[in-house]
């Protein structure tokens, strides 16, 4: 039975790669937007019942804020100090704790409280999922705990270096304690009820990469905007090749745009769904 179960996970991942590898590179400015059948969807929000689920827009993962602070390598949720922090998905506590004297991203006392799970979930690319959760007020389990999806791990707060009460939220693939097995996180969980998920490559003219561009996804009564990674070497999907994401964007349909440029491409999200775009700056 368990092996059973193993070759079926085995053959889902398959054809979840060769759907989710499906994204191409385009000859002319922009490619038509297609939409992605499997993406892997495979953790849940680490919060439920809180001010906000959406990460914040301003410090989207890859960005630093016109240089303001350190490349993000999560996502944060600002919430109210004490906002219950639930666990991703099923899995084991790796480490709870501060991380005053154990180094689990740039420099020590940068996460204060952390959490990190490691799921029991191996990545389409190869490596065991981890994820972590960082400037808690406090931790409410122990190292080597089992814990199930939804379980409640700890709460928000300002350990660490954060300006203000908020939940970082980081996925590791394959090495729990490198600060450089980051993936964005936006690209493992669902949009939000009655919204879509815009995953996108924007390049520049000669093809290269458009590194810490603000890109506008514009709808006649709204606009939502992100940026795309600021530098080359931040940690993208190996199937999706992305430099940006637009997550919980209410169904409809919009012009994705950067300012100072002609670019203008179509692109509709129905409500659950997951599009790809790669546009080229003309
Ligand atoms: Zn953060």
């Amino acid at each position: 039975m368990r092996m059973f179960r193993k070759i079926f996970l085995a053959l889902l991942m398959a054809a979840g790669c060769a759907l989710l590898g499906a994204p191409a590179q385009a000859q002319d400015s922009a490619s038509t937007p297609i939409v992605l059948e499997n993406p892997h969807y495979w953790l849940a929000r680490p919060l439920k019942k809180a001010a906000s689920l959406s990460a914040a827009v301003g410090y989207p993962y890859g960005w630093h804020r016109n240089h303001q602070s350190p490349i993000h390598h999560g996502v944060d949720f600002v919430n109210p100090q004490g906002t219950p922090v639930l666990a991703a998905a099923d899995g084991t506590v790796y480490y709870a704790g501060s991380d005053q004297e154990r180094l689990f991203g740039e420099r020590a006392n940068f996460y204060g409280n952390l959490v990190i799970i490691q799921h029991n979930l191996e990545a389409p690319e190869g490596g065991r999922i981890f994820t972590l959760y960082g400037h808690l007020s406090y931790v409410a389990v122990q190292s080597g705990e089992r814990v199930r999806q939804g379980d409640r791990i700890g709460a928000v707060g300002a350990t660490g270096i954060a300006l203000g009460n908020h939940l970082h939220f980081e996925v590791r693939i394959g090495a729990a304690e490198s600060y450089f097995a980051v993936r964005n996180p936006e690209l493992w969980y669902a949009p939000l009820p009655g919204t879509g998920t815009l995953i996108g490559r924007l390049l520049n003219a000669d093809g290269s990469k458009a590194l810490g561009i603000r890109v506008t996804l514009a709808a006649p009564k709204r606009a939502l905007y992100t940026f795309t990674y600021a530098d080359p070497s931040v940690p993208r999907d190996p199937a999706l090749d992305e430099n940006f994401t637009l997550v919980d964007a209410p169904a409809g349909c919009y012009r994705l745009r950067v300012r100072g440029t002609a670019l203008d491409v179509p692109v509709c999200l129905r409500a659950g769904q997951t599009v790809f775009v790669e546009a080229r700056l003309p």
